[in-house]
């Protein structure tokens, strides 16, 4: 039993003196204050454990052993608070603090404290007994309550590392409840024992605590891994722009490893996003950047205070920069390796946005030029159709049968390329919500009718079939737009059939308004009839490559119906024929 105390014993001393030397390397790597705290505080207390077994057998040396161990312990408390004081500052009330313990330790100096506190004290040495162990255990309680309280209002992280630290000032003080203890009670072997076995226990915790390794680090991690994982996809997806997306990104980042402030920088040195850091300060980390400082390593991870992770941009790269807060746990190696991994993510969703950002600025550059394109066409085609239309009329002399046939054709071209124009000029103005519908009540057989008037002469060559119903089919439409969607399935009947193939125009009125035009032509293949009704669509086959088109025709045809409250939809098998039909409501 003897050999197992001296064992256990040498073992806490052991374990003791390692954490020294952990932190006392920690401090020397980095030199400041926090790690100076640390060391000193876990210093003081081992040399408290080294010193106790002396206290009062150091014969004539027995006072200024006891005085010695006194101003140690009184030491470690202070050293404790002051550690605390890096993480939440005590301000003002830091420098009478110290005073207050430095004169605690003079009484107890004073007082003249024996060795052994067992028999009865004079009435100021208990005094001195009592503020000894009152201070301390000041320096310690308010550390648990305080850091505990402001863990409340953290995240996930930097929650869990105030927490850990409050734990570990518990444990401190429970270490000095059980030496207490130890030192009152009769000293049976069995109570030593556990006393013994509590003291080496604590120091694992104290290790995990103060400075928690990168197991515990990612454990912490886990409520933001969850949450993260969540928002990922909206983050990714729903940015509208660069600045958002990395301005969510940032915060995602931070929140993740449990950092106070950071910025993301582009790939052409500007900021693209902060977070709890001014621009000038972005901007001086943007020219000193180096990436990826990470932590050494050792007993105790080191501690780095910024990670820095480069963003691989398709047009270079960027850098991701989070510095350390108070309450960070610690920057090590495998923050850095998340944070690689999440730069990954964060790099494909900017690039991604701005991949949007430049389609939409080639989309807006296509509507501008449909715009500008159709505008400039449509004066001199005015003018070109009017000669034509004078030409073949004779009003501008008589032409020979020859040249008349000529006309004919011209005039012809010139209505395709007129409807095509006209197509183009509506397209835009949809594309720049300037469609706007001017709905009347109007009968769809009529507009029917003047809609194929208005295509005669492409569907010369087709057998028009039309049938309709005996009344009218009232309906509130617009009545210039409802021609140019029924114009405009005409026109693709007779353009995709051959010549002299049958086109049926089918007008009804039963319980909604329905205009169907059914062609026995080309025909289009199911997987291709979805996209039919896309911007600039064009479905190319052999059939189709000669046929002259915008591709904007069936897009704008249904755009318009849905503005209508109404739809157009295919029915179609390759080869055999197409069916496309307007529906709009009727007039109640
Ligand atoms: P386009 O100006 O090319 O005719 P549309 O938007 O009107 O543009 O039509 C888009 C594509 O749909 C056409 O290029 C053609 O391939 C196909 N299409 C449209 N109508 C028919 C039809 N009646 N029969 C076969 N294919 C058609």
């Amino acid at each position: 039993m003897a050999n197992l105390l001296v064992a256990l014993q040498w073992a806490t001393e052991g374990a003791f003196l390692l954490l020294t030397v952990a932190t006392v390397i920690d401090w020397m790597r980095h030199r400041d204050t926090r790690n100076g705290h640390l060391a000193l505080a876990f210093g003081s207390l081992t040399a408290l454990i080294l010193l106790a077994p002396a206290v009062g057998r150091a014969g004539s040396f027995n006072q200024l052993v006891t005085d010695l161990t006194l101003v140690v312990f009184l030491v470690s408390g202070y050293a404790l608070l002051m550690f605390r004081d890096t993480l939440i500052p005590l301000g003002p009330a830091r420098r009478w603090v110290t005073a207050a313990i430095a004169a605690v330790a003079a009484f107890a100096i004073f007082a003249q404290l024996p060795a052994d506190l067992q028999p009865r004290l004079e009435p100021l040495q208990a005094i001195a007994a009592g503020a000894v162990l009152i201070t301390w255990g000041l320096c310690i309680l308010e550390p648990i309550a305080r850091l505990w309280a402001t863990s409340m209002h953290r995240r996930a992280v930097e929650s869990a590392r105030l927490r850990a630290l409050s734990i570990g000032y518990a444990a401190l003080l429970a270490e000095l409840g059980v030496a207490t203890l130890a030192g009152s009670a009769a000293r049976h072997p069995y109570f030593v024992l556990a006393t013994d076995l509590v003291t080496l226990a604590i120091v694992p915790l104290l290790y995990v605590s103060f400075s928690p390794p990168g197991w515990l680090r990612r454990f912490w991690r886990q409520p933001e891994e969850e949450a993260f994982r969540d928002a990922l996809h909206d983050l990714l997806l729903y940015s509208p722009d660069r600045v958002t997306l990395a301005q969510r990104a940032i915060g995602w980042a931070t929140r993740l490893v449990g950092g106070a402030s950071a910025a993301i920088i582009d790939s052409d040195g500007s900021i693209l996003a902060t977070r709890e850091m001014s621009l000038e300060q972005a901007a001086a980390i943007a020219v000193h950047a180096t990436a990826s400082p990470v932590g050494a390593g050792g007993i105790l991870s080191a501690p780095v205070s910024s990670l820095a992770v480069p963003l691989h941009f398709q047009h270079g790269e960027g850098l991701l920069v989070i510095l350390a807060g108070p309450f960070t746990p610690a920057f090590g190696e495998d923050e850095t390796l998340r944070l690689r991994q999440y730069a990954v993510s964060i790099t494909a969703g900017l690039d991604r946005v701005s991949l949007n950002e430049r389609l939409q600025t080639l989309e807006k550059a296509k509507t501008e030029f449909l715009n500008v394109a159709s505008h400039e066409l449509r004066g001199p085609m005015t003018v070109i159709k009017g000669y034509l239309t004078m030409l073949e009329a004779g009003s501008l002399g008589e032409l020979s049968s020859q040249s008349l046939s000529v006309i004919h054709l011209l005039v012809a071209k010139s209505d395709e390329v007129n409807w095509m124009v006209e197509q183009m000029v509506e397209a835009a103005r949809l594309e720049e919500g300037r469609l706007a519908l001017k709905k009347l009540p109007a009968d769809l057989v009529t507009l029917t009718d003047l809609a194929i008037e208005g295509v005669s002469q492409l569907l010369s060559k087709h057998m028009l079939s039309v049938e309709k119903p005996a009344m009218a089919v009232e309906a509130e439409v617009d009545p210039d737009r409802f021609q140019i969607v029924v114009r405009n399935l005409l026109s693709n009947a007779a353009k995709y059939s051959p010549r002299g193939a049958r086109i049926k125009v089918r007008v009804s009125g039963n319980g909604v308004g329905k205009v169907a035009v059914t062609d026995e032509g080309i025909g289009i293949a199911e997987e291709d009839q979805a996209r039919l009704f896309s911007r600039f669509v064009r479905i190319e086959t052999k059939a189709t490559e000669r046929v002259s088109g915008t591709g904007l025709g069936l897009w704008l045809s249904r755009e318009i119906a849905r503005m209508h409250d109404g739809d157009l939809t295919v029915e179609s098998a390759l080869g055999r024929g197409s069916t496309f039909t307007l529906e709009v409501p009727l007039t109640t």
